[in-house]
């Protein structure tokens, strides 16, 4: 089923400099841990619930627009649909793709070291899988034509997916417009863009709260921290911060990614709104649904009593982020 073992990615030709370079150099350096290793985490029921909210987003909103593609696979029960998984990291979202019906996977992340784990992982596969093409490019600076033959790119995607990324984009307009436009260019009408970014509420509210003669703009606790570099900044783009999750991220430059602009720089693209949750609110919304509460025993979010795989302070940072659907109108 699957197509045989492309070339290792070309690493980038030079280290990239500023920002994006530190961004590069982390995940790449961060090691790759087998499915055991994984569970040991000091974080896994964040992990684990980081995992459901995905699941949950990509079943309600990813799944029918799959669903719906004109692209056939082979034979009767064949998975169908194309998606863009962009910014795919080490590849943590391929059983969710096979779990939805895909029929094909472009998968593209500016780390190349992730992208090859990232094809690793999909060639590990068990049962039903997709076909797949991996490619490592900056996705913020560059047009995905550079990354894919025409030929990959000639049917459309009927579902982009942005997980933890996006926000990295928002490092400039020119950035977040080239993303807007890798996103969008290549998707049908009628198709999905989902995703998963920091609240900027939450965050600038928790900015608020650092006492005036702290001696820096952190907040946080013992799994996250985040610390800005300025209380108030002028620009709707380039606020930065620096990010450390608990054997995740050590410390990487992320941007705030204020809402309104965001969606209002999306519908400038044919992107329309359909969804928009914090993540506690996710959990509310979905824990006595038929399907998603036995996923999330399932997925050890909780036990089978309920209890959470949460203590208080993943709880807390579970709440940084927010999940969002666009429908390409
Ligand atoms: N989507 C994956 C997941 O949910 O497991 C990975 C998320 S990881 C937190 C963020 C990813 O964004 C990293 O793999 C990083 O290399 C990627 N990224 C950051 N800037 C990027 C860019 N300019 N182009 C493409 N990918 C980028």
């Amino acid at each position: 089923v699957h197509e045989p073992a492309a070339a290792p990615s070309e690493p980038p030709p030079k280290k990239l400099a500023g920002d994006v370079g530190v961004v590069v150099e982390h995940y790449n350096m961060r090691p790759e841990v087998g499915v055991a290793q994984r569970e040991t985490s000091p974080i896994i029921g964040l992990k684990s619930f980081n995992n459901w909210v995905k699941s949950v987003l990509i079943t309600r909103f990813a799944h029918p627009a799959l669903a719906a593609s004109k692209v056939v696979g082979r034979g009767p029960r064949a998975p169908r649909g194309k998606v863009l998984d962009m910014g795919c990291g080490k590849g943590g979202d391929m059983t969710k793709w096979a779990k939805a019906r895909a029929a094909e996977v472009l998968a593209v992340d500016i780390a190349a070291v992730s992208v090859d784990q990232a094809r690793a992982r999909w060639q590990q596969l068990r049962g039903p899988s997709f076909d797949a093409t991996f490619a490592a490019l900056d996705c913020y600076s560059e047009p995905l034509s550079k990354a894919f033959a025409p030929a990959k790119l000639a049917t459309p995607f009927d579902v982009v997916s942005m997980q933890f990324c996006m926000h990295y984009a928002f490092e400039s307009i020119q950035k977040a417009r080239c993303m807007l436009e890798n996103v969008s260019r290549w998707l049908r009408p009628g198709g999905a863009f989902i995703g998963t970014i920091p609240n900027a509420d939450q965050l600038l509210q928790n900015l608020e709260g650092v006492p005036a003669d702290a001696p820096d703009l952190t907040f946080g606790n013992d799994v996250y921290k985040i610390r800005f570099e300025d209380r108030v900044h002028k620009s709707l783009f380039g606020h930065k911060y620096w990010f450390y999750l608990q054997d995740a991220v050590e410390n990487v430059p992320e941007y705030i990614v204020k809402w309104d602009n965001f969606a209002q720089m999306a519908a400038d693209y044919g992107l329309h709104l359909v969804y928009k949750e914090e993540f506690h609110d996710v959990f509310s919304e979905h824990r006595e649904h038929p399907e998603f509460g036995p996923l999330m025993v399932r997925m050890k979010v909780v036990d089978a009593n309920g209890e959470s795989a949460m203590d208080e302070d993943q709880w807390e940072a579970a709440n940084i982020y927010i999940a969002f659907a666009f429908e390409k109108r």
